[in-house]
């Protein structure tokens, strides 16, 4: 396969790990097009913070609109991107997509942070830095505006290339985070190299926190461990008033999930703020 100028570079299937239904099969060489044709789009979860009451930034999660299939999610083409390589390109463009609609918003007074997710294979590329550099000029945001989130289990896979690639993007100012932790396996002695100022609590422990002993001990454990390390804390997953209200009680500085809002499209999530702001003028002010 001889990459065109304008096409992206992909690479095709390898018949050594042959374990993908012929769907997923179709779906992984379609991705190849599926971002120059437009077909990716980003929707955006705002992050509350539990102190302040209000909205500080969002997380932009991709969806992939299928002529055929209609909206696929992440869990089912990131893994088969991250098979392919093709992985970077997704990366590089929801970095770029989502800096430009966060420099749009600014200009509207929407005064956001945004959270990019990357991938474990965008850690063993040493490119990223300057691919980073490069979207942040491009959109005039300084690196603070920047986070980007990494799962406990990428940075586990190869512990020093992580060091190295994140301490880079450090030092040029993106903030860092840890994502879905719990699920990875890290331990204290791993966790404490990593350049990382926020630690997201998987939600698997966090949508039951209000009926489940064991979830209630480990979310609160969790932020206490992470505060000592100096970190932010984010719980994922919550889906009711409750589970704030207990959040509240434990410290936990920033909250995410349903029961505050489903990720949105840009205009929907648009929508959503103005609706927000009008409810609670006084504490937009405050801000
Ligand atoms: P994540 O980064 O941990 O994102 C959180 C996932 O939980 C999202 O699923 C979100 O829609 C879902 N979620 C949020 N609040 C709630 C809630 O209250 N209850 C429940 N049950 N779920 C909630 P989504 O959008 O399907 O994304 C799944 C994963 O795919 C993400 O997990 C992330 O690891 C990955 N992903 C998404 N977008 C990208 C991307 O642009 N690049 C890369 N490399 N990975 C991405
Ligand atoms: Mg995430
Ligand atoms: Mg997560
Ligand atoms: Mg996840």
């Amino acid at each position: 396969y001889v990459a065109k100028e304008k096409r992206l570079p992909c690479a095709l299937y390898s018949h050594q790990q042959n374990r993908y239904s012929l769907l997923r099969l179709s779906l992984m060489s379609e991705l190849c097009g599926a971002i120059e044709r437009g077909e990716l789009v980003l929707h955006y979860q705002p992050k509350l913070d539990l102190k302040l009451q209000r909205i500080t930034g969002v997380e932009c999660l991709v969806r992939w609109q299928h002529p055929v299939h209609g909206l696929i999610f992440p869990d089912d083409f990131i893994p088969l991107a991250e098979q392919t390589g093709n992985i970077r390109y997704l990366t590089l463009w929801a970095i770029r997509t989502a800096l430009a609609q966060c420099a749009r918003w600014r200009q509207q007074g929407m005064e956001l942070m945004m959270a990019v997710n990357i991938s474990s294979v965008d850690l063993q590329d040493p490119a990223l830095i300057g691919n980073v550099a490069d979207a942040l000029a491009a959109s005039g945001l300084t690196a603070d505006s920047l986070w980007l989130e990494v799962t406990e289990s990428a940075v586990m896979h190869d512990i020093d290339k992580a060091v190295e690639l994140l301490g880079g993007l450090r030092q040029r100012g993106v903030r860092l985070a840890i994502d879905d932790y719990g699920t990875g396996y890290s331990s204290m002695a791993q966790l404490k190299r990593l350049p990382v100022q926020e630690m997201k609590i998987d939600k698997s422990f966090v949508m039951d926190l209000t009926h489940n002993e064991d979830d209630a001990i480990i979310v609160r454990s969790t932020i206490e461990l992470g505060h000592n390390m100096g970190l932010s804390l984010v719980a994922e997953g919550v889906e009711s008033e409750e589970i704030i209200q207990l959040l509240s009680r434990y410290g936990c500085d920033i909250a995410q999930g349903y029961w505050i809002a489903r990720p949105m499209a840009a205009e929907a999530f648009e929508h959503w703020w103005r609706q927000r702001m009008s409810e609670r003028p006084d504490k937009a002010e405050r801000a």
